[in-house]
């Protein structure tokens, strides 16, 4: 099996803009939140079982999933989630393996916003790479990108793992403050590590 990196950070670390360094070096990126939404887009392997489960009205004329419903259903509804990723979990973890087989090149990244939280993610990788930023960072960027206030930021914040449970779970960290550290030279420093230990794997 392919040497697996996992790639997560909070909301608004730059999962995105660090994995999308990694892919100028060639390596395949798994994102597994590109993938939960293509299950949910019209004709998505996720929406008859959403249908069936929470009724029409959580699906869009076109046939996808009407996710504003559905994230405020699950928002604070602990259940209605559980029954949310009963169905959508499986079917990520399926496709992603299918990516997997198909990827090409030394090792691989999947990029996982909830890994620290998923014992079954961090099982699944050979390390774990945290994106970090200050909380501060955070909030900005996502008040900036997503036009949510403050509180709306917190709010999502407070649902995910704190930055300190986050370090804790690293084998390796990109320091995305990026005034004070540019992410290229980092990224290129960890991809010859990475380089390495998938050899050293390989040859085991
Ligand atoms: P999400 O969890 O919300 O999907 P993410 O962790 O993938 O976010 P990105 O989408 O990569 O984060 O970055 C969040 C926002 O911050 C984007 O608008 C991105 O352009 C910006 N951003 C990320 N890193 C930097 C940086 N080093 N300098 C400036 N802007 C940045």
């Amino acid at each position: 099996m392919t040497y697996a990196i996992g790639l997560t950070g909070g909301i608004g670390s730059g999962k995105t803009t660090v994995a999308n360094l990694f892919a100028t070096h060639g390596i395949a990126i798994i994102d597994t939140d590109a993938i939960a939404h293509s299950i949910t887009a019209p004709g998505g392997a996720a929406m008859p079982a959403i249908r069936r489960e929470f009724g029409d009205a959580f699906v869009a004329p076109d046939g996808a999933l009407d996710r504003a419903r559905m994230r405020d259903a699950v928002f604070t509804d602990d259940a209605a989630r559980a029954r949310l990723e009963a169905i959508t979990h499986p079917l990520i973890r399926t496709e992603c393996e299918r990516a997997a087989s198909d990827a090409q090149g030394p090792y691989l990244i999947f990029v996982v916003p909830l890994l620290v939280e998923s014992g079954k993610w961090r099982e699944r990788v050979q390390r774990v790479l945290v994106v970090d930023c200050t909380e501060q960072t955070q909030i900005a960027r996502v008040m900036s990108r997503n036009g949510f206030t403050r509180d709306q930021v917190q709010a999502i914040m407070a649902r995910q793992a704190s930055r300190a449970q986050r370090l804790a779970a690293a084998d390796d960290v990109i320091d995305n403050d990026a005034l004070h550290a540019p992410l290229a030279p980092q990224v290129d420093r960890l991809h010859a590590a990475y380089l390495k230990f998938a050899a050293q794997a390989e040859g085991r």
